[in-house]
Protein backbone atom coordinates (compact mmCIF):
# COMPACT_ATOMS: atom_id res chain seq x y z
CA UNK A 1 0.00 0.00 0.00
CA UNK A 2 1.55 3.39 -1.20
CA UNK A 3 2.54 5.90 1.75
CA UNK A 4 2.60 9.74 1.41
CA UNK A 5 3.73 10.16 4.45
CA UNK A 6 7.41 10.81 3.74
CA UNK A 7 6.74 12.78 0.86
CA UNK A 8 7.51 16.56 1.07
CA UNK A 9 4.59 19.03 -1.13
CA UNK A 10 5.98 22.32 -1.62
CA UNK A 11 2.52 23.25 -3.55
CA UNK A 12 -0.79 22.78 -1.91
CA UNK A 13 -2.95 25.48 -3.94
CA UNK A 14 -3.33 23.13 -7.19
CA UNK A 15 -6.96 22.92 -7.28
CA UNK A 16 -8.46 23.90 -10.68
CA UNK A 17 -5.22 23.63 -11.82
CA UNK A 18 -4.68 21.71 -15.84
CA UNK A 19 -0.83 22.01 -15.88
CA UNK A 20 1.10 19.13 -16.89
CA UNK A 21 3.10 17.29 -14.33
CA UNK A 22 6.73 15.55 -15.22
CA UNK A 23 8.51 13.65 -12.47
CA UNK A 24 12.50 12.74 -12.93
CA UNK A 25 14.03 10.06 -10.54
CA UNK A 26 17.41 10.22 -9.57
CA UNK A 27 18.34 6.42 -8.35
CA UNK A 28 21.94 6.81 -6.64
CA UNK A 29 23.98 3.80 -4.65
CA UNK A 30 21.71 4.14 -1.57
CA UNK A 31 18.85 6.51 -2.51
CA UNK A 32 15.92 6.92 -4.72
CA UNK A 33 14.95 10.82 -5.31
CA UNK A 34 11.90 12.00 -6.98
CA UNK A 35 10.21 15.53 -7.73
CA UNK A 36 7.32 16.79 -9.52
CA UNK A 37 7.17 19.62 -11.42
CA UNK A 38 5.02 21.60 -13.18
CA UNK A 39 4.65 23.64 -16.59
CA UNK A 40 5.85 26.82 -15.18
CA UNK A 41 9.29 25.20 -13.88
CA UNK A 42 8.34 24.92 -10.38
CA UNK A 43 8.50 21.68 -8.29
CA UNK A 44 5.47 20.66 -6.94
CA UNK A 45 7.19 17.54 -4.54
CA UNK A 46 10.16 15.76 -3.43
CA UNK A 47 9.96 12.15 -2.51
CA UNK A 48 12.96 9.80 -1.44
CA UNK A 49 13.31 6.18 -0.65
CA UNK A 50 16.50 3.71 0.17
CA UNK A 51 17.43 2.40 -3.48
CA UNK A 52 17.08 -1.49 -3.90
CA UNK A 53 20.18 -3.39 -5.37
CA UNK A 54 19.83 -5.35 -8.48
CA UNK A 55 16.96 -5.27 -11.44
CA UNK A 56 13.55 -6.36 -9.40
CA UNK A 57 14.60 -4.31 -6.43
CA UNK A 58 15.26 -0.88 -8.18
CA UNK A 59 12.38 -1.49 -10.18
CA UNK A 60 10.04 -2.07 -7.24
CA UNK A 61 11.35 1.31 -5.84
CA UNK A 62 10.92 3.38 -8.67
CA UNK A 63 7.22 2.45 -8.88
CA UNK A 64 7.02 2.74 -5.16
CA UNK A 65 8.45 6.00 -5.56
CA UNK A 66 6.29 6.78 -8.07
CA UNK A 67 2.64 5.75 -6.19
CA UNK A 68 3.49 7.76 -3.08
CA UNK A 69 4.36 11.27 -4.95
CA UNK A 70 1.55 10.77 -7.07
CA UNK A 71 -0.68 9.61 -4.30
CA UNK A 72 0.52 13.01 -2.20
CA UNK A 73 -0.35 15.26 -4.84
CA UNK A 74 -3.83 13.36 -6.00
CA UNK A 75 -2.72 12.70 -9.11
CA UNK A 76 -3.25 9.41 -11.48
CA UNK A 77 -0.01 8.19 -12.11
CA UNK A 78 -1.58 7.88 -15.80
CA UNK A 79 -1.96 11.47 -16.34
CA UNK A 80 2.11 12.16 -15.78
CA UNK A 81 3.23 14.30 -19.06
CA UNK A 82 6.55 12.17 -18.97
CA UNK A 83 8.65 9.98 -16.23
CA UNK A 84 12.24 11.05 -16.62
CA UNK A 85 15.15 8.86 -14.87
CA UNK A 86 18.71 9.45 -13.61
CA UNK A 87 21.00 5.93 -13.14
CA UNK A 88 24.82 5.41 -13.13
CA UNK A 89 26.08 3.02 -15.28
CA UNK A 90 25.86 2.97 -18.98
CA UNK A 91 22.65 4.13 -20.27
CA UNK A 92 21.49 3.83 -24.38
CA UNK A 93 19.32 7.20 -24.20
CA UNK A 94 17.67 5.85 -27.09
CA UNK A 95 16.04 2.25 -25.66
CA UNK A 96 16.58 3.50 -22.24
CA UNK A 97 18.61 0.23 -21.37
CA UNK A 98 20.98 0.46 -18.50
CA UNK A 99 24.28 -1.97 -18.62
CA UNK A 100 26.76 -2.09 -16.28
CA UNK A 101 25.31 -0.27 -12.98
CA UNK A 102 27.88 -1.66 -10.28
CA UNK A 103 26.31 0.67 -7.88
CA UNK A 104 23.04 -0.94 -8.38
CA UNK A 105 24.08 -4.47 -8.94
CA UNK A 106 22.42 -3.84 -12.39
CA UNK A 107 24.22 -6.01 -15.20
CA UNK A 108 21.22 -5.06 -17.88
CA UNK A 109 17.64 -3.53 -17.62
CA UNK A 110 15.34 -2.57 -19.80
CA UNK A 111 14.18 0.66 -17.93
CA UNK A 112 12.25 2.67 -19.86
CA UNK A 113 10.17 0.29 -21.75
CA UNK A 114 9.49 -1.45 -18.32
CA UNK A 115 8.06 2.03 -16.89
CA UNK A 116 6.53 3.28 -19.75
CA UNK A 117 4.61 -0.33 -20.72
CA UNK A 118 3.58 -0.54 -17.21
CA UNK A 119 2.35 3.00 -16.76
CA UNK A 120 1.36 3.91 -20.27
CA UNK A 121 3.89 7.43 -19.95
CA UNK A 122 6.34 8.09 -21.71
CA UNK A 123 10.07 7.27 -20.27
CA UNK A 124 13.39 8.74 -20.83
CA UNK A 125 16.44 7.59 -19.06
CA UNK A 126 19.91 8.81 -18.73
CA UNK A 127 23.39 8.75 -17.20
CA UNK A 128 22.66 10.38 -13.54
CA UNK A 129 25.57 12.47 -14.19
CA UNK A 130 24.38 14.06 -17.29
CA UNK A 131 20.88 14.07 -15.59
CA UNK A 132 22.45 15.97 -12.77
CA UNK A 133 24.36 19.06 -14.92
CA UNK A 134 20.82 19.74 -16.75
CA UNK A 135 19.32 20.21 -13.72
CA UNK A 136 22.05 22.14 -11.94
CA UNK A 137 21.66 24.22 -15.17
CA UNK A 138 18.14 24.50 -14.26
CA UNK A 139 18.75 25.36 -10.34
CA UNK A 140 21.40 27.71 -10.98
CA UNK A 141 19.06 29.69 -13.02
CA UNK A 142 21.49 29.48 -15.59
CA UNK A 143 19.27 30.30 -18.83
CA UNK A 144 21.41 32.56 -21.28
CA UNK A 145 24.58 30.68 -20.43
CA UNK A 146 25.45 28.42 -23.72
CA UNK A 147 27.77 26.11 -21.95
CA UNK A 148 27.57 24.66 -18.90
CA UNK A 149 30.02 21.99 -16.82
CA UNK A 150 29.09 20.13 -13.60
CA UNK A 151 31.57 18.20 -11.89
CA UNK A 152 30.39 15.36 -10.14
CA UNK A 153 32.78 14.31 -6.99
CA UNK A 154 30.97 11.53 -5.73
CA UNK A 155 32.54 7.87 -5.28
CA UNK A 156 33.92 8.23 -8.78
CA UNK A 157 35.04 11.63 -10.53
CA UNK A 158 33.17 12.08 -13.84
CA UNK A 159 31.19 15.92 -15.72
CA UNK A 160 28.65 16.40 -17.37
CA UNK A 161 28.48 19.04 -20.42
CA UNK A 162 24.57 21.22 -21.08
CA UNK A 163 24.97 23.39 -24.32
CA UNK A 164 21.88 25.45 -24.99
CA UNK A 165 20.06 23.93 -22.10
CA UNK A 166 20.58 20.15 -23.88
CA UNK A 167 22.82 17.25 -22.59
CA UNK A 168 25.99 16.85 -25.24
CA UNK A 169 26.66 13.48 -24.90
CA UNK A 170 29.32 13.80 -27.38
CA UNK A 171 29.55 10.56 -30.05
CA UNK A 172 29.72 7.48 -27.95
CA UNK A 173 28.33 9.59 -24.85
CA UNK A 174 31.78 9.39 -23.17
CA UNK A 175 32.18 13.27 -22.85
CA UNK A 176 32.95 14.59 -19.44
CA UNK A 177 34.29 11.04 -18.51
CA UNK A 178 37.21 13.22 -17.26
CA UNK A 179 38.12 10.89 -14.10
CA UNK A 180 39.98 8.24 -16.71
CA UNK A 181 42.46 10.74 -18.00
CA UNK A 182 45.95 9.27 -16.56
CA UNK A 183 47.87 12.36 -14.66
CA UNK A 184 50.36 9.83 -13.54
CA UNK A 185 51.53 7.01 -15.88
CA UNK A 186 53.30 5.41 -12.78
CA UNK A 187 50.59 6.15 -10.54
CA UNK A 188 47.63 3.33 -9.19
CA UNK A 189 46.39 0.98 -11.50
CA UNK A 190 42.61 2.33 -11.57
CA UNK A 191 39.45 0.05 -11.93
CA UNK A 192 39.50 0.90 -15.39
CA UNK A 193 42.81 -0.91 -16.97
CA UNK A 194 44.94 2.54 -16.85
CA UNK A 195 47.48 3.69 -14.02
CA UNK A 196 47.37 6.94 -12.34
CA UNK A 197 43.64 8.21 -12.97
CA UNK A 198 42.99 11.40 -11.93
CA UNK A 199 39.89 9.62 -10.36
CA UNK A 200 42.64 8.43 -7.81
CA UNK A 201 43.33 11.53 -6.59
CA UNK A 202 39.91 13.14 -7.13
CA UNK A 203 37.20 11.47 -6.09
CA UNK A 204 35.61 10.02 -2.71
CA UNK A 205 37.00 6.56 -3.36
CA UNK A 206 40.20 7.99 -3.57
CA UNK A 207 39.94 9.56 -0.04
CA UNK A 208 38.31 6.71 1.13
CA UNK A 209 41.95 4.23 -0.20
CA UNK A 210 44.45 7.58 0.65
CA UNK A 211 42.61 7.98 4.42
CA UNK A 212 40.64 4.89 5.73
CA UNK A 213 38.40 5.19 8.73
CA UNK A 214 36.94 2.60 10.55
CA UNK A 215 33.26 5.03 11.12
CA UNK A 216 32.14 8.11 9.43
CA UNK A 217 32.80 9.22 5.83
CA UNK A 218 36.66 9.17 5.21
CA UNK A 219 36.33 12.52 3.26
CA UNK A 220 34.68 14.20 6.21
CA UNK A 221 37.35 13.21 8.93
CA UNK A 222 40.18 14.03 6.62
CA UNK A 223 38.95 17.66 6.41
CA UNK A 224 38.34 17.58 9.94
CA UNK A 225 41.96 16.25 10.58
CA UNK A 226 43.47 18.64 8.62
CA UNK A 227 41.95 21.66 9.95
CA UNK A 228 42.84 20.22 13.39
CA UNK A 229 46.69 20.51 12.13
CA UNK A 230 47.60 16.73 11.51
CA UNK A 231 50.06 17.21 8.86
CA UNK A 232 49.71 13.68 6.94
CA UNK A 233 45.37 14.75 6.39
CA UNK A 234 46.78 18.35 5.31
CA UNK A 235 49.27 16.85 2.79
CA UNK A 236 46.66 14.31 1.50
CA UNK A 237 43.83 17.53 1.04
CA UNK A 238 46.03 19.04 -0.74
CA UNK A 239 46.88 16.67 -3.42
CA UNK A 240 43.42 15.94 -3.12
CA UNK A 241 42.05 19.69 -4.12
CA UNK A 242 44.91 19.92 -6.24
CA UNK A 243 43.57 16.70 -8.22
CA UNK A 244 40.23 18.62 -8.47
CA UNK A 245 41.85 22.05 -9.83
CA UNK A 246 43.22 20.24 -12.79
CA UNK A 247 39.94 18.48 -13.30
CA UNK A 248 38.20 22.04 -13.55
CA UNK A 249 41.25 22.96 -15.17
CA UNK A 250 40.14 20.36 -17.73
CA UNK A 251 36.69 21.24 -18.51
CA UNK A 252 37.85 24.99 -18.74
CA UNK A 253 40.39 24.47 -21.28
CA UNK A 254 38.64 21.58 -23.64
CA UNK A 255 35.07 22.97 -23.28
CA UNK A 256 35.76 26.67 -22.17
CA UNK A 257 32.29 26.26 -20.79
CA UNK A 258 30.64 29.64 -18.81
CA UNK A 259 30.27 28.08 -15.74
CA UNK A 260 31.72 24.84 -13.75
CA UNK A 261 29.71 23.66 -10.92
CA UNK A 262 30.54 21.27 -8.63
CA UNK A 263 28.33 18.45 -7.13
CA UNK A 264 28.45 15.08 -5.90
CA UNK A 265 28.58 13.46 -2.83
CA UNK A 266 31.89 15.25 -1.48
CA UNK A 267 30.23 18.80 -2.86
CA UNK A 268 29.02 18.76 1.15
CA UNK A 269 32.36 19.27 2.13
CA UNK A 270 30.60 22.71 1.60
CA UNK A 271 33.14 26.04 0.99
CA UNK A 272 36.34 24.61 2.62
CA UNK A 273 36.23 22.36 -0.76
CA UNK A 274 35.73 25.51 -3.20
CA UNK A 275 38.43 27.44 -1.23
CA UNK A 276 40.95 24.58 -1.06
CA UNK A 277 40.23 24.27 -5.12
CA UNK A 278 39.84 28.10 -5.59
CA UNK A 279 43.55 28.34 -4.20
CA UNK A 280 44.53 25.52 -6.26
CA UNK A 281 43.60 27.87 -9.41
CA UNK A 282 44.98 31.19 -8.05
CA UNK A 283 48.46 29.72 -7.71
CA UNK A 284 48.55 28.30 -11.38
CA UNK A 285 46.88 31.47 -12.53
CA UNK A 286 49.87 33.48 -10.41
CA UNK A 287 52.35 31.35 -12.34
CA UNK A 288 50.84 31.94 -15.83
CA UNK A 289 49.36 34.73 -17.46
CA UNK A 290 47.45 32.19 -20.31
CA UNK A 291 45.60 30.84 -17.05
CA UNK A 292 45.07 33.89 -15.62
CA UNK A 293 43.47 35.05 -18.27
CA UNK A 294 41.09 32.26 -17.96
CA UNK A 295 39.70 33.59 -14.77
CA UNK A 296 38.83 30.11 -13.73
CA UNK A 297 37.92 30.79 -10.13
CA UNK A 298 34.74 32.92 -11.22
CA UNK A 299 33.86 30.46 -13.27
CA UNK A 300 33.72 27.77 -10.53
CA UNK A 301 30.41 27.50 -7.81
CA UNK A 302 29.76 24.88 -5.97
CA UNK A 303 26.01 23.29 -6.13
CA UNK A 304 24.03 24.25 -2.47
CA UNK A 305 23.93 21.18 -0.38
CA UNK A 306 20.53 19.15 -1.03
CA UNK A 307 20.00 20.70 -3.96
CA UNK A 308 17.80 17.97 -6.25
CA UNK A 309 20.06 18.24 -9.27
CA UNK A 310 19.73 14.70 -10.38
CA UNK A 311 16.00 14.47 -10.59
CA UNK A 312 15.08 18.03 -11.26
CA UNK A 313 17.91 17.24 -14.81
CA UNK A 314 15.65 13.74 -14.95
CA UNK A 315 12.25 15.86 -15.20
CA UNK A 316 13.01 17.94 -18.09
CA UNK A 317 14.70 14.56 -20.30
CA UNK A 318 11.88 14.44 -22.51
ZN1 LIG B 1 40.72 4.97 -14.87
Amino acid sequence: MASTKQVQVLVTDREGSTSQIKVGLDIGGTKTEAVAVDDDNKILALHRRPSGQGNAEVLDTVFTVLDELCLALGLRLQSLESIGIGIPGSVDTETGVVSHSANLAIRKLDLAATVSGRLGVDCRVENDVNAAALGAARLLGSAGKSTIAYLNLGTGLAAGVVHNNRIWPGHSGAAGEIGHIPIQSEGVLCKCGQYGCLELVASGSALSRLWPTAAGYPAAELFREAKAGNAAAAEIQQRFFDGVATAVQILGLSIDPELIVIGGGLSTLGEPLLEGVTEKLTQRALASPFIDALKMTNRVHLLPPGSPAGSVGAAYLS
